[in-house]
């Protein structure tokens, strides 16, 4: 039974990247018919931020990201809050140094400090392993009964792993593949401080077990603490999970790691006006707020990092849950390319049923209140294919609800001449006279007109277009002069000769 977890620490609000983790886990999840699970890492109290969590959720739901166990839901390995758990983590840290594994350290952050200038001085980088450990003050350089003695007497202390000296570790990352660690490199991390809280790496470690997590998956960052969270599997005797790191994500030029001021100016996956959060506050939008689909942004997210190795890029999610392989995860990083955001928008404007984009489109354009939705439904579905957000359509379809305020200048100048107005004015009585008012009657008509005439085709139909326009773009001119109606044609018409 595959179970998989997105973990965030609530410390601010959730970047794109975040929700391209919990996305992934996703997939895996159902495509293994598994279950995702959202925990909440929130045992750094320095950071926490008030409302952080609600607005995670909120834009896990608004992304169709739901989690099938967590806070508020299907509660089976309760509470899913670190902060929650805290009582847990202590005889994890003490099962440990009683197993030889860790031991209590009481070194000051000044004496810490000392070490690590007298260090730099000397040109050498101060580990806190076992290069150092005897020198410092811990259980190992003190006595028992002088380490006793300091617990006794409540002093601040942290557990550190102890982490062991000329080992090469073997780690497997289903992305990466074999990665080789010299133990020399590592510090002993801290694992427990005396505040009573437990470190990211121990609560991560504890939980992922006790909840029966079979796979990690989170981002390239967290890569660092594999060989750490090994050893931890390994010192308490766990079956471990298995691991997948997901690639970085890249600024838009493809140089450098997408930084978290980019991820700030690229936004989040939704804003909720209601919450600020005071580190960022400039910070005033979101992919929802901008007008993104949110099917869309799920689309572009899955190919950051992932492709199905075949052409297609539109997926819904059923397909991306049907098509997503971890082994297709690529290791290099991938490039967050704002232009592909906007593309895929285009595209799932193009699928969207015009009856609902006509709807979005009427409550946020006041000009539509009284317009007809089934009209609003029509012209939507002429003009939505020049359209990325439905913040487009006005300006693309004005000139089907009001007539034009201006004429594009340059048309206007070159194109009426005297001659113009007066093919103008017969053309209104054409019109006028035209029976029965189908698109292909009036073009008939129009066409026949134009014929006995004997003047060029682009001399009617550009003043025409400018008339009924006012620029020279749009929808087939015969369609706009169905769908506004005979008696709205002629007044355009006349306004374009007075
Ligand atoms: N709390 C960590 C984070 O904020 C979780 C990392 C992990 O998935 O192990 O990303």
């Amino acid at each position: 039974q595959v179970r998989v977890r997105f973990a965030p620490s609530p410390t601010g609000p959730l970047h794109i990247g975040g929700v391209r983790t919990a996305l992934f886990n996703y997939l895996f999840a159902k495509k293994h018919n598994g279950t995702f699970i959202l925990r909440i890492e929130d045992t750094d109290q320095n950071r926490y931020v008030e409302g952080a969590e609600q607005y995670i959720i909120d834009a896990l739901n608004w992304c169709n990201i739901p989690y099938d166990e967590g806070p508020g839901k299907n509660e089976k390995f309760a509470p899913y809050r670190q902060s929650e758990r805290k009582h847990l983590y202590k005889d994890y840290a003490e099962q440990l140094v009683a197993s030889g594994n860790a031991y209590y350290a009481f070194d000051t952050a000044d004496s810490l400090e000392h070490h690590r200038k007298d260090h730099d001085s000397k040109g050498k980088t101060f580990i806190y392993n076992w290069h150092n450990r005897k020198l410092l003050l811990n259980s190992i350089s003190l006595s028992a009964e002088e380490t006793q003695k300091k617990l006794d007497d409540g002093e601040d202390f942290v557990i550190r792993f102890k982490s062991p000296q000329d080992q090469t570790l073997q780690l497997t990352d289903m992305v990466r593949g074999e990665i080789s660690i010299d133990t020399n490199i590592l510090d002993d991390k801290v694992l427990f401080k005396s505040d009573g809280m437990p470190t990211y790496h121990l609560a991560n470690i504890v939980d992922d077990h006790l909840m029966d997590i079979t796979h990690v998956i989170r981002g390239e960052e967290w890569l660092p603490s594999l060989a750490l969270h090994y050893q931890l599997y390994e010192a308490f005797g766990w079956d471990r999970p298995q691991f997948a790191h997901l690639p970085l994500l890249l600024k838009p030029t493809g140089k450098g790691k997408l930084s978290k001021r980019d991820g700030d100016k690229l936004g989040f996956p939704v804003f909720p006006l209601e919450w600020q959060d005071p580190a960022t506050s400039d910070v005033s939008r979101g992919y929802r707020e901008d007008g993104y689909f949110n099917d869309a942004l799920v689309n572009f997210l899955a190919f950051l990092g992932w492709n199905p190795g075949t052409e297609q890029e539109l997926f819904s999610m059923d397909e991306l849950v049907q098509a997503f392989e971890l082994e297709r995860v690529h290791k290099s990083g991938a490039r967050f390319d704002p232009d592909k955001i906007r593309w895929f928008n285009h595209q799932y404007m193009q699928m969207q049923n015009d009856d609902e984009l006509a709807e979005a489109f009427k409550n946020c354009t006041p000009q539509l209140a009284l317009i007809d939705v089934n009209f609003v439904a029509l012209v939507v579905g002429m003009i939505k294919e020049r359209a990325t957000f439905i913040s487009d359509l006005w300006e693309l379809s004005s000139f089907f609800f009001e007539a034009p305020q201006a004429y594009d200048e340059k048309s206007f100048n070159k194109i009426m001449t005297d001659d113009t107005r007066n093919l103008m004015t017969e053309l209104a009585d054409i019109i006028n006279h035209s029976s029965d008012f189908t698109v292909d009657n009036i073009q008939a008509d129009v066409k026949s007109w134009i014929a006995e005439k004997g003047v060029g085709f682009g001399k009617v139909m550009q003043p025409l277009r400018l008339a009924l326009v006012g620029a020279m773009q749009g929808p087939d001119v015969f369609e706009i002069i169905f769908m506004i109606g005979k008696a709205e044609t002629i007044n355009r018409l006349n306004k374009l000769v007075e």
